[in-house]
């Protein structure tokens, strides 16, 4: 390794390594399942949180959140106007809520961290211009991480995501659903592996410069929180929860992802990402054990 190693430089994984983070990836993705399922009218945030503790453990893992510099919950679970971070607590779930929830999981070491946004009893219970925010917000997730190829530039992903935001919001705007979309830049998606947040940082929106070549081997989180409203976020006084300045609602999706020769491996999708790359043209090239 070269002394000269640059800080923004993406460190690449072996197969051996990827198909351990792999084992990280299903956990979280399982454990998203099941906080999704349990998250339903009257049931607390904490409740949620400690059942996911539970199913992490039971699989042999260790939830990264729980501790994370004095973080009380293994999952973030930010309700409506709360964009990241959201601290489980005695909080109950309401039909309509629009909900995000975080997950991160180490399997020997190696992390996996993913999120997803659902409304609480269903979609027939969202408002419309909720809805539009988290299928918009999944959708550009996806295209976000249909922008990484070896060889290519990190900072494409944020302009793959704001191009699928700016073009959601045209569609929506002449529907008369959604007026505006924010999208966040003071967190930003990142590298992965032994560490949870690892270097580069991966802006969620376009920016100038065009970012480090992604090698083969690059595991990288990319995580797009989007708003019906304003970018402008504040902390509350429990030191973690963001939540944004004018009320609006927040989505957030997330997923870890794997870029090899062969194409993408989205870790902490069950299906490797299949589905979703094929209706954009990307190959899905899980590994073999
Ligand atoms: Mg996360
Ligand atoms: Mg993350």
């Amino acid at each position: 390794m070269s002394i000269f190693k640059r800080r923004n430089a993406i460190e690449a994984k072996t197969e051996d390594e990827l198909r351990a983070m792999r084992k990280a990836g299903l956990v979280v993705a399982d454990t998203l399942k099941l906080a999704r399922e349990q998250a339903v009218a009257g049931v607390s945030t904490g409740d949620l949180d400690a059942r996911a503790e539970e199913a992490i453990r039971s699989a042999g893992a260790i939830p990264s959140f729980l501790g994370y510099h004095g973080f009380k919950g293994s999952l973030c679970i930010s309700v409506n106007d709360e964009v990241v971070h959201g601290v489980p607590g005695d909080r109950a779930l309401r039909d309509g809520d629009l909900v995000s929830v975080d997950c991160g999981a180490i399997v020997q070491g190696w992390h996996g961290d993913a999120a997803v946004t659902f409304i609480v009893g269903g979609r027939e219970h969202g408002r419309p211009e909720d809805l539009a925010l988290m299928d918009d917000t999944e959708s550009s997730l996806w295209d976000g991480i249909a922008a990484l190829r070896v060889g290519g530039r990190l900072y494409d992903v944020g302009d793959a995501v704001e191009t699928s935001i700016d073009q959601a919001l045209l569609r929506r705007a002449a529907q008369g659903v959604v007026q505006e979309y924010g999208i966040l830049e003071d967190y930003v998606g990142h590298g992965i592996g032994r560490q949870m947040h690892m270097d580069p940082q991966v802006p969620n929106y376009g920016v100038t410069s065009s970012g480090p070549t992604v090698p083969a081997g690059a595991t990288l989180a990319i995580e797009p929180m989007v708003t019906l409203g304003t970018i402008e976020t504040r902390t509350l006084e429990d030191d973690w929860t963001v939540v944004t300045t004018d009320g609006s609602r927040a989505a957030h999706w997330e997923h870890t992802v794997a870029v090899t020769t062969g194409g993408l491996w989205v870790l902490t999708a069950h299906d490797g990402g299949a589905a979703a790359l094929a209706a954009r043209g990307i190959a899905c090239a899980p590994l073999l054990d």
